[in-house]
């Protein structure tokens, strides 16, 4: 935060300006005070005097005042204090020297000293001159002031002096509130573009939220199908993980769905919203106050919403500050939901879905250290569709297409999520089974085979037409292979293998990993297939 807002949220220079007026008026009406009382009123050398010493004292201190005020940049509070009781004091003791009819002239003085004294700085001071003088005049006028009239006058004087205080240091408090409120929200703007996660978006929306509002609930939410996910969930000190909120009837339905933020003053009165009503959700209070807004881009549907347990605890002013950090959250989840489609499109074969060759490579680089490092094993399949190029002749390439895409919705149907199916080139591809061996690895592809040998399409005419065959490569990392390119050849000649036995079979078969287990070869060592 600046050095401006540790302050009061006003540069000294905006102090200066602000306090201008009523420094020269003082000038003025000091002047025409002294002026008043030596012209018009018989006077001892003594009084005049003293008079003109005040005048030329107390218009050099009004002069000087906004050289001072630039000064005393750190002690502002000290310096308004001494001010406040050089000023207050001396006001007090002029009207000793001067007429007592003269104390309304004061008390107008009193007016402008406590005014700019308000204006750059706290109640305190401003209200000890009010004070101070008043009781010094009071004393010393004690006789004249007794008249009704003249009490009801300075009792009024008074009242005003500290209505006009209150009212600017009211003013102060707002402006300074906005003057935050926008440093908050330029700070959340300016974090929430580096962030390109909807956890640390969230987290930034919670801090904001906390800075500027006072709620006593609030939340952000996801719109998952027909609910309402709460990302963040705060209750009166306390968050609340996995709530879910209806859309059907609530009031955040509203808002979603519309699309409007919802602005709820006090929900004591009736929520005029078609088939909404209003539901508790965290701890058991009713909130009486509650705005929500939407939270909508191209990728992200949500809201964030804001209650507080009793009524009228919003303004506007909050409700535009919530939107518009709700727009720049969307914006920014949009931002790296986007980035996030990019990177996966980058990563994925577009006909299929499946991973292209280079990243397929380099997760297979990935699963194999972490498989060396917890002394596993992984098994990869090499995949190719029998006699494929006859079947595009026969059925078409858009049939063919049809059969790759089947292809590939079974292989997925029958490995695990943290398999990885590449396509390796044209109708060629590829599985990683990561903690996976040889035996294993087989009954996952002859599971493939059967089931793609199921598989029927339907031509353009309606007619049934069958599926090709396919035939697999089988190698075991690091048992076989110790390499990942090793482990491809490996797998890619045993494909060429079932190929040439006659197709639609795994290669290796059974035999060759019972062999295989028996000899006792557990990960780490390599051992050549009569095969390879
Ligand atoms: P083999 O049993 O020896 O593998 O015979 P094959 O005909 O499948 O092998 P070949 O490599 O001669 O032909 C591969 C064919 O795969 C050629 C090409 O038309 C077809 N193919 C490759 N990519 C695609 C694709 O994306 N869509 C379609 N429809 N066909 C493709
Ligand atoms: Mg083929
Ligand atoms: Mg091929």
């Amino acid at each position: 935060m600046s050095d401006k807002t540790k302050n009061d949220g006003f540069a000294p220079q905006e102090h200066l300006i602000s306090i201008l007026p009523s420094v020269l008026a003082g000038i003025f009406m000091l002047l025409a005070t002294i002026t008043t009382a030596l012209v018009k009123y018989p006077l001892t050398m003594f009084q005049k005097g003293i008079l003109i010493g005040y005048g030329v004292v107390g218009n050099l201190y009004l002069s000087f005042f906004y050289l001072l005020y630039i000064s005393t940049s750190k002690n502002k509070l000290l310096y308004a204090w001494i001010n406040a009781i050089l000023v207050g004091i001396s006001l007090g003791l002029l009207s000793i020297i001067l007429p007592d009819e003269m104390w309304i002239q004061l008390s107008a003085l009193m007016i402008v000293a406590s005014i700019s004294t308000s204006i750059v700085s706290e109640r305190g001071p401003s209200y000890f001159i009010v004070l101070s003088s008043t009781l010094i005049s009071s004393i010393a006028n004690l006789e004249y002031l007794t008249q009704l009239h003249q009490r009801v006058i300075q009792f009024s004087l008074i009242i005003a002096a500290l209505i006009v205080i209150e009212t600017i240091q009211q003013l102060k408090y707002l402006s300074r509130q906005q003057i935050n409120r926008l440093e908050i929200v330029n700070e959340f703007s300016r974090q929430i573009a580096s962030s390109l996660d909807t956890e640390q978006v969230t987290s930034l929306l919670n801090a904001a939220i906390q800075n500027a509002l006072e709620a006593d609930t609030y939340y952000v939410g996801m719109v998952e199908g027909e609910e309402i996910s709460l990302h963040l969930f705060y209750d009166e000190g306390e968050y609340f993980k996995d709530v879910h909120a209806n859309m059907e009837g609530t009031l955040s339905g509203w808002v979603v769905r519309n699309r409007k933020g919802l602005f709820l003053p006090d929900l004591r009165r009736d929520v005029n919203l078609a088939g909404v009503k209003t539901v508790i959700i965290g701890k058991q209070k009713t909130s009486l106050s509650w705005m929500g807004v939407p939270m909508q881009g191209e990728f992200v549907n949500g809201i964030i919403a804001i209650a507080c347990y009793r009524p009228n605890a919003f303004n506007r002013s909050d409700m535009e500050l919530l939107s518009n950090m709700a727009q720049r959250a969307a914006l920014a989840l949009d931002n790296s939901l986007r980035h996030a489609l990019v990177e996966e499109q980058a990563h994925v074969d577009s006909l299929t879905g499946v991973y292209n060759h280079g990243y397929f490579i380099k997760i297979l680089r990935q699963q194999a250290e972490t498989t060396q490092k917890s002394n596993q094993h992984l098994s990869l399949i090499m995949l190719d569709v029998d006699y494929f190029k006859q079947y595009n002749d026969n059925y078409g390439h858009l049939a063919g297409d049809e059969i790759l895409t089947k292809l590939c919705e079974t292989i997925r149907r029958h490995v695990k999520h943290s398999d990885a199916i590449g396509r390796w080139g044209g109708e060629e591809f590829a599985i990683s089974l990561p903690d996976t061996s040889g035996v294993q690895a087989m009954q996952v592809a002859n599971r493939i085979r059967e089931t793609m040998s199921k598989v029927q399409l339907r031509n353009r005419k309606k007619e049934a037409i069958p599926a090709p065959t396919i035939s697999q490569g089988i190698a075991e990392f690091p048992v076989e292979a110790d390499e990942i390119f090793k482990l491809i050849d490996l797998a890619d000649r045993r494909l060429y293998i079932a190929k040439e036995r006659g197709r639609n079979q795994v290669e290796p078969d059974l035999s060759h990993w019972d062999q295989f287990e028996k000899q006792g070869k557990q990960p780490g060592g390599t051992s050549p297939h009569k095969n390879t």
